[in-house]
């Protein structure tokens, strides 16, 4: 039987390892730390009984290599799909965002999210149909947009107030960066593909228990049935001797790109920081904060609300409304706060929203400095694929070239393009179907 080492226990290198084991591989997974899950994990703060995640993650229906791999785990229906979307601006205005669910509506089956965005003026509203009239245009030449920024692709068809709130609520807080950060291909593909392929695409998925359950319990269980080899708090390094594995027939390093000198040097340009490789440097980190406030009574009925001009973006409610986990995308002025710091400012911003609540029993925050990288102009070329010079040796992570954001899915999605590579045929779902007039604005150019 073929024997693969797969190092890296995230999403990447778990979900590459599942399918190379499914396919019939000997599988050894090795993971530095003591359980698995990588940056989409949970970790034990001070005075909570149970695990807290160092953020609140998300996933949308468009997800599907995500949603596949949850189904692979048993897992699936604990995540709960969210069809409508409560939002509050800055100005207390709320709204709705939700879809008409007919197959055939896309690109207009978010008129009514979109209308009943709260805080707009009408010309902030006719600048946003703007600027999706000009994306449907786009369309698929949209990946020729790699050289200018998401805020100069849109010029006139932004304003200051659509700045704050649309795109920062939904632009920034699924590629973690601002509009003036990231490249107009990444922003556009996120609306496109994402948002305006399906009706279904835009569908918020929550997991209801914590990412220990999902990414370390349900996926080591899964690991350890399908014959997996787990060596857990363990560093590893490819044993390599001329470019050559010299125990495996493949190995896949999936590991975070500033990681990866330290597994596999032989991959990396020559040292050029004080004798240490940078890994990629066109990948920028990004950071985000996760706060958890937990109170002796539900304080939220919604179990979620997304906050437009605010110093957070969104808030879940967990515990039936008695734990507020609260989420700050490329949170730049969150740095050097305490956790104690960051959760007073955290819930000052949720008592700005939710009025005069009581002091919470406990909480907990985290600030992720390399949560995510930036899609920024350019990147797209300097992102390698599976495949590396060295035989035997693959990529996978998030970082590399998935064509998606940094996201779980795009973890996912480099797993399976690593197995996929190793197997030499395709591993993975297909993406939704197009629907409506999406057959034509996402048709291939
Ligand atoms: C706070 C935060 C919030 C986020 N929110 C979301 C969200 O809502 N939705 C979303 O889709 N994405 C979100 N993300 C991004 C998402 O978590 C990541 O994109 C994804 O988990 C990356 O998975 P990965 O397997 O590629 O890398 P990682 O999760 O980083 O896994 C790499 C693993 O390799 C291990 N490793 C490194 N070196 C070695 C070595 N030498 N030997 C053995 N093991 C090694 C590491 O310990 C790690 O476990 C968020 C990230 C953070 C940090």
């Amino acid at each position: 039987m073929a024997r693969v080492l797969v190092v890296g226990g995230g999403l990447a290198g778990c979900s590459a390892a599942l399918a190379l084991a499914d396919a019939g591989w000997q599988v050894t997974l090795v993971e530095k730390r003591t359980s698995l899950g990588g940056r989409a994990a949970s970790f034990q703060a001070p005075g909570w009984a149970q695990p807290v995640d160092t953020s609140q993650h998300v996933l949308l229906r468009c997800c599907t290599h995500l949603v596949r791999h949850y189904q692979r785990l048993g897992v699936a229906e604990q995540i709960t799909w969210h069809d409508r979307l409560p939002l509050i601006a800055g100005n207390g205005q709320r709204g709705l965002f939700r879809a008409w669910p007919w197959p055939a509506a896309p690109p207009l089956h978010l008129a009514p999210g979109l209308a009943a965005l709260p805080g707009l003026t009408p010309r902030d509203r006719l600048c946003l149909a703007l600027a999706f009239q000009r994306m449907l245009l786009v369309g698929r030449r949209y990946r020729e947009l790699e050289s200018i920024t998401f805020q100069q692709w849109l010029g006139r068809t932004t304003s200051a107030t659509l700045d704050r709130t649309f795109w920062r609520l939904l632009l920034t807080s699924v590629l973690n960066a601002g509009a003036s950060q990231i490249a107009a291909a990444a922003g556009i593909m996120f609306f496109l593909e994402g948002l305006l392929r399906h009706r279904d695409g835009f569908q918020l998925g929550v997991p209801q228990g914590s990412l220990h359950d999902l990414h370390d319990t349900a996926t080591r269980a899964a690991l350890q049935a399908s014959g997996v080899v787990l060596r857990l708090g363990t560093h590893a390094r490819l044993p390599l001797a001329a470019g050559r594995l010299t125990e495996w027939d493949a190995a896949v390093c999936a590991v975070p790109w500033w990681q990866v000198a330290r597994v596999v040097p032989e991959l990396l340009p020559a040292p050029t920081v004080r004798g240490r490789s940078t890994g990629w440097p066109e990948l920028q980190p990004a950071s985000l904060v996760g706060v958890h406030l937990q109170f002796a009574e539900p304080v939220l009925r919604e179990p979620l609300l997304g906050l437009l001009d605010h110093a957070v973006d969104w808030i879940f409610a967990r515990d039936g409304g008695r734990h507020l986990s609260v989420v700050v995308s490329a949170a730049v002025d969150w740095a050097g706060l305490s956790p104690t710091a960051m959760a007073t400012r955290a819930l000052a911003a949720v008592r700005g929203v939710l009025g005069d609540l009581p002091p919470p029993l406990r909480t907990a925050a985290c600030r992720e400095t390399r949560a995510t990288f930036i899609p920024a102009p350019g990147l797209t070329a300097h992102r390698p694929g599976p495949r590396t010079a060295l035989p035997g040796v693959y990529l996978a992570g998030e970082w590399t070239a998935t064509g998606w954001p940094s996201t779980m899915e795009g973890a996912v999605r480099s797993g399976h393009a690593a197995a996929a590579a190793i197997l030499d045929r395709p591993i993975g779902p297909p993406d939704l179907p197009r629907q409506g007039l999406a057959r034509i604005y996402l048709a291939d150019p």
